[in-house]
C-alpha cells in the first residue's frame, strides 16, 4: 500500500539536507554515538532515510536513500538504514508523521532494557502526545516484526521505547520529531532518577488533563 502523503512534505533535496542536520544534532546532543540511530523524512512518492553504517561526520545529502511508497529502497546508491522497514511502516500507518527519528539515547535505552515505560511523573511527558511512553515488545532490529511492534505500541502518540533497544519518535516536521526525541530522553532520565528514589509521584488524571489544556495555549503558534 502506498504511503499516505497528507502531511506537509519537503522535496527530496530538502529532506536529504535535513537528514544530515538531524544526525549531527543527535550526535551533538548526546542522543547518539557512532553509527547507531537513524531518521527519515516523508517526501512526494515515499521517504528519504539515512544510510546504513555511516558516522554522522561522514554523511552528506548524497548519501541519503530514497525509499518508494511500497517500501522498496533505491538500489543505485548506498544501502538504507537497517531500520528502513520501521520508518516505512510508521510513515504508512501515521499520515501525520512527516519525519521519524530513532536513537539509542542512554536513559531511554536503560528503561527499555528493563521493560519500564516512562510514567507520568512530570507534565512534560505530554510532549510525546500521550500520558506515558510505553515499551514495544522485543523484536530483532531491522525486522518487520519490530516495525509492527513499534507502530502498535506508539498508538496515537508520538513516541515509544523499544525493548532492549532504544526509542523512536515522530513529528509533523523533522524539527518536532527531533525535539520530542530530546524530551523523551530528558523524561527517561527523570524517570530513571525517580525510580532510584522509589518511583516518583504519578500525576493524577485530572492533573494531566489540566496540563493538556494548558499546552493547547502554550507557545507562540497553535498546534505546535
Ligand atoms: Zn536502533
Amino acid at each position: 500500500m502506498p504511503t499516505p502523503t497528507e502531511t506537509p512534505t519537503l522535496s527530496r533535496e530538502e529532506a536529504r539536507a535535513a537528514l544530515v542536520t538531524i544526525m549531527r544534532r543527535m550526535q551533538s546532543a548526546g542522543l547518539n554515538r557512532g553509527t547507531s540511530g537513524n531518521a527519515s523524512i516523508r517526501v512526494p512518492g515515499g521517504m528519504v532515510v539515512t544510510p546504513s553504517g555511516i558516522p554522522p561526520d561522514d554523511l552528506d545529502p548524497e548519501t541519503m536513500v530514497f525509499v518508494d511508497a511500497y517500501g522498496t529502497p533505491d538500489t543505485t546508491g548506498l544501502r538504507p538504514s537497517s531500520e528502513f522497514r520501521m520508518h516505512h511502516h510508521i510513515q504508512r500507518g501515521r499520515p501525520d508523521a512527516g519525519a521519524v527519528v530513532h536513537c539509542h539515547s542512554r536513559y531511554a535505552t536503560i528503561l527499555a532494557c528493563c521493560g519500564r515505560p516512562i510514567e507520568p511523573i512530570h507534565y512534560m511527558i505530554l510532549v510525546a502526545k500521550s500520558r506515558s511512553v510505553n515499551v514495544a515488545p522485543y523484536a530483532t532490529f531491522g525486522t518487520q516484526a519490530l516495525a509492527e511492534a513499534v507502530v502498535a505500541t506508539m498508538g496515537a502518540g508520538s513516541a515509544c521505547l523499544m525493548a532492549n533497544h532504544g526509542q523512536v519518535t515522530i513529528g509533523r516536521t523533522w524539527q518536532q520529531a527531533l525535539a520530542i526525541a530530546e524530551e523523551v530522553e530528558e523524561q527517561a532520565a527523570i524517570a530513571y532518577g525517580a525510580l532510584m528514589l522509589g518511583g516518583g509521584n504519578r500525576l493524577s488524571r485530572d492533573q494531566l488533563a489540566d496540563s493538556e489544556e494548558q499546552f493547547r495555549s502554550y507557545g507562540q503558534s497553535p498546534a505546535a
